[in-house]
This record gives C-alpha cells, structure tokens and sequence, in this order.
C-alpha cells in the first residue's frame, strides 16, 4: 500500500476513526488499523472527499485576463475541490469536436486539479452532438442570453434531448427563456433593475419546456442555478433524471441595496429577494436540491466597476463554496451529510465519476478540516484572479491538506502541488 490516511472519517453517513488505504491514486482499502509504505495521523480531525464543481468559467482560453487554468484550479484546489467542470462560454467557444480536443490538451497543461469540460449545443450544432458526446464531459444549453453565451430555441429542445440521448452524457441547461427575457428588457441602473429584467417567471417558463420536452428521455439533465421559489416548487415532482443545483451566492445572498458596488453583484440568473433565498435554502436543507455549484464567473475589476448597464454578469465564487458550508456544518445550520451529498456525492453522480465517495474503489480525492479553523474570508488570500469575493468577512473553514488522486496537493495550507497534475476526467 503506498499511503495510509488515519482520522475520523467521513463513511456510509458517519464519522469513524478509520485507516483509509491508497494504492495508485485509489483507495484500496478502509480498516480500523493498517499501515502503508507512508502513514499520516491526522488524529481527531476530519477526514472527508473532496468536493466538485460541476460548474465553473475558468475563462481559458480566451479571457485569460480574468482568470486561465492554473489560478482558476489553484482556487478550486484551496477551497477543497479535486475536479472541476468548465463550461463552453470561452474564446473560441467549446461547440465543435477540434475546439473541445484543444481545449482539453490546453488545461491539461495548466490544471492543479482534474476537471472536465463541456461543450455547448446551439441552433447550429445540433445533429454534430452525437460525435462531440463520445469525448465531452456533457453539454451546456443556454435557454436565454447571458455574457458571452450561445443561446438555444425552445423549439429545439426536444431535438437536441433526443440527440444527447445515445450520448448517455448528462445535459445541463441555463433556464431562463429568452423571450420572456427580451419582454421585460429593460435599462438598468441597479440590482432591483436586473431582477426586474430578469423576473422568476422567465425561469419557470424555461423549467416548464424543460419538463414537457424531456418527457420519455433518459438521458441525465439538469438544472442549473436554480434561484427562484417558483422554479424550485415546479421542480417538486420531477423526474428522476433531472436533478437541480444552486449557487452559494442565490443561497446566502439576495438583491439589496447595501450591496457594493451593486456591478460587481450583477449575475444571471439575478440575486432574488429574501422570500426566494429562505425557500431555497430550506430546499437545499431538506434534500430537494441535488446540488451546490459555484457557477465561478470571475471578471476584473475594470471590467466590473463601471456603470452597471455596461457590467457583464458573474461572480467568483469556487474557493469559497466548501469553506462557507463547512462552516455551517459544524454550526449545525445543515448536516454533514447533507454537506457531503451536496459537494461529492450529488455532483460525483451527475457527471459521472469515481469520485465524492470515501469508499473502496473510488479515487482518493480527500480533504483534512479542522473545525477549529475558523477564519473570516478575506480577498487578499483568495486564488482568484478577480481579486474580490462576495464573501469577504463571511465565516469559513478551509481544508489543511487536500490530496487528489492520493497526491497532496495541499499541505498545512501550502501548495505542493503542481500545474499539469490535473486530468481530464473523460476518454
Ligand atoms: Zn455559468
């Protein structure tokens, strides 16, 4: 055995003192005592996987002025995620197979920690997705028009869910419909502007073709960002391959004044009002929403701080989602188990990797915490290229040792790891 990793960890729902064995970057074996060729005693500490994040704009290639692979990963990689899942929304954008094959050889240069990578289906692509589905991670769809995206038409939907049918690669959508959108366009001065261009009923439209078009598909799709109280109440008798997530910021945060600079809060969909976070957040709670997802959308700072009709849209935000929840975890405002489901096992699930699980056979992708570590976020020792956070001050607790597929990558919250260690997580 090469390594054994001893602390309370994290298995089948529980904490136990426990041996977690690791042979080639996986775990091999789970005893109360064992010893490797390397053994590391973390004593009473918590021994959990590793999160991932299948939903992140690591701007590369393209925009890497705002962040590429190697800073977006290093965040991921500080914040506890082992794999990330960069969506096709970068220059030139991912919806052809030569793209995506260059793209994927491009952050595998670049990357600290594994990740995938999606393609896009448009109006365009649609009978090409067959060929593209045999090496992507899955798709993104985007319903309505956010920064730098490809728009879908409603009424192609149900051709692109039969498409990606025989792919068996999961689909996930931006709802908003654009329709609804271009009706209530209108200019904007602030965050109460936004929404109001932006209202629910836009992603409760998109929710509802969504279902009517999916009927009888297989295939996994899912919801992404879901940030109103009517799209979650829609999404309560779902299917059991549609799945939805949400983002820390439609979680923690809603539309307020005392946001600013109010640009830099722009996002799509748009921060809701404080009855749609308290529903929400009871349904991330209860077990209704599958998911968390960061949706990292970093910009810079001149971009961001302008007047916000010319703002794009997008928040950072991978770094900080593990440590933000760990921390509510241990102040009892959700389970570690519900953590756990929202960070590993649901996203592991979707995307389909051998990931999220402290369990025989999946990679060791772990992280150390200990819960005594509380700090306050501050932007100064973020990764980011974007040099800010939602969350600066806000409680957290970041992980000391990360280890992805058995490597340390983190180690009393230095990095030893290195760009290029990351994999592409497909064929
Ligand atoms: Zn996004």
């Amino acid at each position: 055995m090469d390594l054994t990793i001893e602390g309370k960890a994290f298995i089948n729902g529980l904490f136990e003192k426990c041996c977690i064995g690791v042979d080639q970057g996986r775990i091999s074996s789970i005893k109360k005592i064992s010893k490797g060729d390397e053994h590391l005693d973390f004593g009473n500490k918590l021994i959990l996987p590793a999160g991932i994040d299948v939903h992140v704009h690591f701007r590369d290639p393209g925009m890497t002025h705002k962040e590429d692979f190697s800073t977006g990963s290093l965040a991921a990689a500080f914040g506890g995620i082992s794999c990330v899942f960069d969506m096709p929304n970068t220059i030139p954008r991912t919806i052809d197979l030569q793209v995506l094959s260059d793209k994927i050889i491009t952050l595998g240069k670049k990357s600290y920690v594994d990740f995938g990578v999606y393609s896009c289906v448009t109006n365009s692509n649609i009978k090409n997705t067959g060929k593209i589905g045999k090496k992507c991670s899955g798709f993104k769809i985007y319903m309505g028009s956010s920064t730098n995206s490809l728009q879908l038409d409603t009424s192609n939907l149900r051709e692109v869910f039969n498409e990606v049918d025989s792919t068996e690669k999961p689909v996930l959508i931006h709802a908003e419909d654009e329709q609804c959108l271009e009706k209530h366009k209108k200019k904007e001065r602030n965050l109460v502007d936004h929404l109001q261009s932006r209202p629910s009923e836009c992603e409760e439209k998109a929710i509802r073709d969504i279902l009517e078009s999916s009927r009888n598909i297989n295939s996994k799709i899912h919801i992404c960002h879901l940030s109103s109280s009517e799209g979650l109440k829609l999404l309560k008798n779902r299917p059991e391959n549609v799945s939805c997530g949400i983002t820390p910021h439609h979680l923690l945060l809603s539309v307020k004044k005392n946001l600013k600079p109010q640009s830099r809060y722009k996002v799509n969909p748009p921060l809701r009002t404080s009855f749609d976070r308290e529903i929400l957040f009871e349904g991330m709670r209860s077990g209704f929403i599958d998911m968390l997802e960061s949706d990292h959308a970093p910009h810079s700072l001149e971009e961001s701080d302008v007047d916000f009709g010319d703002a794009p849209s997008g928040l950072p935000g991978v770094e900080t989602m593990f440590p933000l929840f760990l921390y509510m975890a241990k102040k009892r405002i959700l389970s570690f188990q519900r953590l756990i489901s929202i960070i590993c096992e649901g996203p592991a699930e979707l995307v389909g990797i051998p990931k999220g699980k402290i369990e025989v056979g999946k990679d060791a992708d772990i992280i150390v915490v200990n819960l005594k570590n509380e700090c306050k976020i501050k932007s100064d020792y973020l990764h980011s290229k974007c040099g800010w956070s939602p969350f600066e001050d806000w409680s957290a607790i970041f992980p000391t040792h990360v280890f992805v597929r058995g490597e340390r990558i983190i180690e009393e919250n230095e990095l030893l790891g290195s760009q290029s260690f990351g994999r592409f997580v497909g064929k």
